[in-house]
């Protein structure tokens, strides 16, 4: 079967506003819908399994990656995390566009598998004062985490330059605005 929907990477330092913003664009644009990955990190409260993430253990992550189930995964904050392969390829098989919310290396990966079938777009925050007041603001982390989470910044920073594309998510509005003017080309393409 011939692949008909698209792939949109949404990467991002944690914190910056990447869900807020992919969830804001998909009730904007038609047919984008999320991938839902899987992780060896414990749910947070109000998450769900099968919703935002498959939780499974480390060892079923590792039954599945050696069974070849992952498209792409990644160690991440000391977690897998990974976007099962049979899972995107039946959104985009039945003509979905599909979005996935992944660390930068992961984003990298499927840029690399997809070609021009992938847009990847990074998030930047307007600085990074302000990136750890909406980490602090979301109170998911702990202080452990949140020092893990800022600690990958530079590196992220750096590798979300070989993205096709960065927008600041200063004003949430116009972050919105700008990311919909690109998805909705890209997909008219
Ligand atoms: P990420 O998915 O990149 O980790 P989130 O979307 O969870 O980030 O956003 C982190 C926090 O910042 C959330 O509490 C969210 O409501 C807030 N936030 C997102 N975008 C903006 C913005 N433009 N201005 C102010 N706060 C924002
Ligand atoms: P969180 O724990 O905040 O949900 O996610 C931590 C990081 O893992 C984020 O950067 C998120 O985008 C990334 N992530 C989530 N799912 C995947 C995935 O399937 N693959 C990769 N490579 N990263 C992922």
């Amino acid at each position: 079967m011939t692949r008909k929907g698209k792939v949109i990477v949404f990467c991002a330092p944690s914190g910056a506003g990447k869900t807020t913003l992919a969830r804001a664009l998909q009730k904007q644009i038609e047919n984008l819908h999320f991938s839902v990955s899987a992780t060896t990190r414990l749910p947070r409260q109000n998450e769900k399994d099968g919703v935002d993430y498959f939780f499974l253990s480390k060892t079923d992550f590792i039954e599945r990656v050696e069974n070849g189930e992952f498209i792409e995964w990644e160690e991440v904050f000391g977690n897998y995390y990974g976007t099962l392969q049979a899972h995107i390829e039946e959104m985009m098989n039945l003509g979905k566009n599909v979005i996935l919310d992944i660390d930068v290396k992961g984003g990298l990966n499927i840029k690399q598998i997809f070609g021009n079938e992938a847009l990847t777009l990074f998030i930047l925050p307007p600085d990074i004062t302000s990136l750890e007041s909406r980490l602090r603001g979301r109170q998911s982390e702990s202080e452990e985490t949140l020092k893990l989470r800022l600690a990958r910044v530079p590196m992220e920073l750096e590798l979300g330059k070989q993205f096709d594309a960065s927008i600041v998510n200063d004003d949430l509005e116009t972050a919105v605005g700008k990311l919909r003017q690109i998805v909705t080309e890209f997909l008219n393409k």
